[in-house]
């Protein structure tokens, strides 16, 4: 995926607006989605929105930092607790917040204790002749 073309496609369907700065993957971004630089106009994003939470909650965020590149451009107000940023991201459906960025549980396997009962749940498939349960050393079952 082109970040920039698919910036300026959002930017272009969901603002009427056009984008013409340089948008970049950047990894090291922990807890935010995205950031915009006022002072070379150029807007950073977070791969893992992407990666965990797929396209359609990505497109948000891209709306949320196209909220603050597109309102300084247009010397309103492009800060968060601006009232013109506020309605300008209800306007296009942006998110407010990042979304958390801890990973889902996907594809987990299930096992119960045969003698306590206590669950788990792991990524992988574990081989329940080898495994036994952390608490009383009981026996394993698939869920
Ligand atoms: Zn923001
Ligand atoms: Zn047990």
């Amino acid at each position: 995926m082109n970040l920039t073309s698919y910036v300026q496609q959002v930017s272009k369907e969901d603002f009427g607006k056009v984008f013409r700065h340089e948008a970049r993957w950047n990894t090291r971004l922990r807890t935010t989605g995205g950031r915009f630089f006022p002072k070379d106009g150029h807007l950073d994003f977070n791969p893992k929105i992407l990666d965990i939470h797929g396209l359609a909650v990505f497109r948000k965020i891209v709306r949320h930092e196209l909220c603050h590149y597109h309102l300084f451009f247009e010397k309103k107000g492009y800060r968060h607790k601006d009232k013109d940023f506020k309605t300008l991201l209800q306007q296009v459906d942006g998110l407010r917040f990042t979304p958390q960025l801890v990973e889902k549980v996907q594809n987990c396997h299930r096992y119960r204790c045969l003698l306590c009962g206590q669950d788990y749940q792991r990524r992988r498939r574990i081989n329940t002749h080898k495994y036994r349960c952390g608490k009383c050393r009981g026996r394993l079952i698939t869920q």
